[in-house]
């Protein structure tokens, strides 16, 4: 039997950048009266050996911003001052710069940050420990629906109980899925996804060099998939780089000088000499979108909802978009006295963002089918199309400010505004 104290308004499943962020966003527009709790196996364990990064998108770093988060974590963060993109066989001599954009959103705000993950996370987790939002380091297990005599918005007669791996019982008017591409949540809630794998990886690595890179991404098409360099605070840069997925397995396989000699091929040495650091990693890309962004007294965010390729680096931004979507629904609700559970609510939601996730996931996938294939026609036709539109200043701007998460029904969190 669940008594009074383990009901909460919302339970977070998830305590990545999703999760956490969700969390803390509630927490600082409703306070403590509205209680919250999220559960993560990981919750607690040292971020300092991932060397992943992220880039974080001028309407991402207006949210960190104005929940106080990101000034904690600036001084870590390289802005992107401007990128360039090239299209070319892989052993051309010259890589032409096909497309440059100087990445401003506003005089002084760059178009995007990069930041490594652990820097982010081990902020939002102290924050979310400083709010004092309850945090269990177990897994959401299993839920099903209850219903209790008596009806409030606080203890709505509808509700789900909830089983943790600890052994641990609670039920709650809200349980988010923010628990990463696997979503076992999404899985028992019988949410279907739409979707395919590629038969693509991409290998993630962090590098040295000699030279400053300036603050420039550069973005290298080549035939295999982007090879992307990401400037990191200091000489570092982080790279993605897309190959087949028995190529990724081959090349992180070979030994030091070979590994090496193949990212050279590819990075080329306009930054002087380069050193690949730490671990190689691989990561299998696919694309999905959930079928639905809801059920009864669930709502999906982050990867639970959608998957997308790399070659835009907007996954994360997505899933904090949708985010700052569901806290805005969320919070318009509870001061309203309403239950944000409820289907009308949760709607909302999935009105906001499903639209959108689906337009920027085909986006990337088109991206990805248009430059990662080795026809020489299809190169022509793609250069015409990247050098006209390097022509055009008013439509790069608008195509900066689409990168930058700035158009289009923007929550209040990424205009910079409190909820
Ligand atoms: C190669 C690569 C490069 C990328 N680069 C970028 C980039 O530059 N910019 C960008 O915006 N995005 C990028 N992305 C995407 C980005 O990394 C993801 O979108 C983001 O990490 C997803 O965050 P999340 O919080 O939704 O999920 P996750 O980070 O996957 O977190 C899910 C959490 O849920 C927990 N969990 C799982 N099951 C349960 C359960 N049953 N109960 C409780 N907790 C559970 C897990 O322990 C985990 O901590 C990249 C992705 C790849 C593969």
């Amino acid at each position: 039997m669940i008594g009074r104290e383990d009901q909460v308004d919302v339970l977070i499943a998830g305590g990545g950048f999703a999760g956490l962020t969700l969390a803390i966003a509630l927490r600082d527009a409703l306070g403590s009266d509205f209680s919250i709790t999220l559960a993560d196996p990981t919750l607690g364990r040292s971020h300092a050996d991932d060397e992943r990064a992220s880039a974080i998108v001028a309407s991402v770093r207006r949210l960190f911003d104005a929940l106080g988060i990101w000034q904690g974590v600036a001084n870590e963060a390289q802005p992107i001052l401007d990128m360039a993109v090239t299209d070319s066989r892989l052993d051309d001599a010259v890589r032409p710069t096909f497309l440059t954009f100087a990445g401003e959103v506003e005089p002084g705000e760059p178009f995007a940050h990069m930041i490594e993950n652990r820097f982010l996370i081990g902020a939002l987790e102290a924050k979310a420990r400083d709010l004092s939002i309850e945090l269990r380091a177990t897994a959401v297990k299993s839920f099903s629906a209850r219903s209790t005599e008596g009806e409030s918005a606080r203890e709505p007669a509808n509700s789900l109980a909830i089983a943790l791996a600890d052994g641990s019982a609670l039920a709650t008017g809200l349980l988010v899925a923010a628990d990463g591409a696997r979503s076992s949540i999404r899985e028992r809630a019988g949410i279907a996804v739409h979707g395919w794998n590629y038969s693509q990886s991409a290998i993630v690595i962090n590098v040295n060099h000699e030279r400053s890179h300036n603050g420039r991404a550069i973005e290298h098409f080549l035939p295999a998939g982007p090879f992307a360099i990401l400037p990191l605070k200091g000489n570092r840069s982080s790279i993605v780089w897309t190959e087949t997925a028995a190529e990724a397995e081959r090349l992180v396989g070979l030994p030091d000088d070979a590994f090496h000699a193949e990212l050279e091929r590819r990075f080329k040495l306009h930054l002087g000499e380069i050193t690949a650091v730490g671990a190689r990693r691989v990561h299998p890309l696919g694309f999905f979108v959930a079928r639905s962004f809801i059920a009864e007294r669930i709502a999906l965010v982050g990867d639970a909802a959608h998957l997308i390729h790399p070659i835009a680096g907007q996954g994360l931004n997505m899933g904090l978009k949708d985010v700052a979507a569901l806290a805005e629904v969320i919070v318009d609700a509870a001061r309203l006295g309403l239950d944000p559970g409820t289907q009308s609510v949760l709607e909302r939601y999935q009105r906001w963002r499903r639209f959108d996730t689906m337009s920027m996931g085909f986006a990337t996938d088109g991206l990805n089918r248009l430059f990662s294939n080795r026809s020489d026609v299809l190169r022509v036709v793609r250069d015409i199309g990247l050098g006209l539109v390097d022509r055009v200043p008013n439509l790069k701007q608008l195509l900066i400010r689409e990168a930058a998460g700035l158009v289009g029904e923007v929550p209040k969190l990424m205009r910079g505004q409190s909820l």
